[in-house]
């Protein structure tokens, strides 16, 4: 593992996107950034965001969705900007889950198909998922819950495919990244705590890992977290990291901006230098993730999926 960013590569993020964002968050708080659209959705709020990007370089973004149709009204405004904007417009997550803040729950799988319904309707470019908790930052090695069972998590994917969507899950845990990758999801987002098992299954398939270092990696030395925990956190997942490079698995970069203490726009050279780290070569790294994100700016857009 290196502990320095390689200088030579840093204006290279001028060539990736940020493959996981979240344009309704602010980076700082939550609850008050999505406060200011409660009432109707802020084109302002919207406008600052993209002109972060713009002013980086970046011009392909992949949202979270939102259940304030923020990421529905970006993309209308996106182009604007010169930037390729993806959104699943809201994620979908079982009701008594972890999802809430950022979609809509369903209860029966009748619900889930018509929520799926209702992105091909109002034209979403995939599907979002939400199979299982977050990590505990006050702990290594916990999430904050169990996640969903396999057949579940099956249907879910299955349903998405089978309606012509690519899927995007947010996963944690062992047992529930073997469970979305046997299911074929296309993109697995986090995945913390993975084993060699896990590593070595993503690499087999056609799934493309985000890891999104940011959030934890940001926080330490600010306070909220102990600092050796989240070092211990952080540094599993750039082994994983590591690992999957090394054999041959598909990464793409994927900031989680939005989330507290990773801002728009900055935050995507944060996680570069953060995914650089991982690897043994800086330059290995660019090449995974300019192939990882051509490969998710082909998947994830209708029709995508049929050209698999
Ligand atoms: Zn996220």
């Amino acid at each position: 593992m290196r502990t320095q960013m390689d200088p030579e590569f840093k204006t290279e993020v001028k060539k990736l996107g940020d493959c996981h964002i979240h344009v309704i968050m602010d980076g700082e708080n939550y609850r008050n950034a999505v406060e200011k659209h409660r009432e109707a959705v802020v084109d302002d709020v919207i406008h600052q965001c993209f002109l972060e990007y713009q002013g980086r370089g970046i011009s392909f973004l992949r949202d979270g969705g939102d259940s304030y149709h923020v990421s529905e009204r970006a993309r209308e405004l996106a182009p604007a900007y010169g930037i390729t904007y993806r959104t699943p417009l809201f994620a979908i997550h079982k009701k008594g889950h972890y999802g809430g803040i950022v979609g809509y729950g369903f209860e029966h799988m009748s619900e889930y198909q018509a929520l799926v319904d209702q992105v091909r309707r109002k034209n979403g470019d995939f599907i979002k998922i939400m199979v299982s908790g977050l990590i505990d930052f006050s702990k290594v090695g916990v999430l904050t819950e169990e996640g969903l069972d396999r057949d579940t998590i099956r249907e879910m994917i299955r349903i998405a495919h089978e309606e012509g969507f690519s899927v995007m899950a947010h996963t944690n845990g062992v047992r529930n990244v073997l469970d979305v990758i046997e299911a074929g999801v296309d993109s697995l987002e986090h995945g913390a705590f993975m084993n060699e098992e896990c590593i070595q299954a993503l690499a087999e398939s056609k799934t493309i890992w985000v890891p999104t270092l940011s959030p934890c990696q940001n926080m330490i030395g600010c306070g909220r977290f102990d600092d050796g925990v989240l070092r211990e956190i952080a540094a599993i997942h750039m082994e994983n990291i590591r690992m999957a490079l090394e054999r041959g698995a598909m990464l793409a970069l994927g900031s989680d901006a939005g989330a507290w203490q990773v801002p728009h726009g900055k935050g995507t050279e944060t996680e570069l230098s953060w995914m650089q780290m991982a690897a043994p070569k800086a330059k290995q790294m660019m090449t995974a993730l300019q192939e990882g994100e051509r490969e998710i700016r082909r998947r994830f857009q209708r029709g995508g999926r049929e050209r698999v």
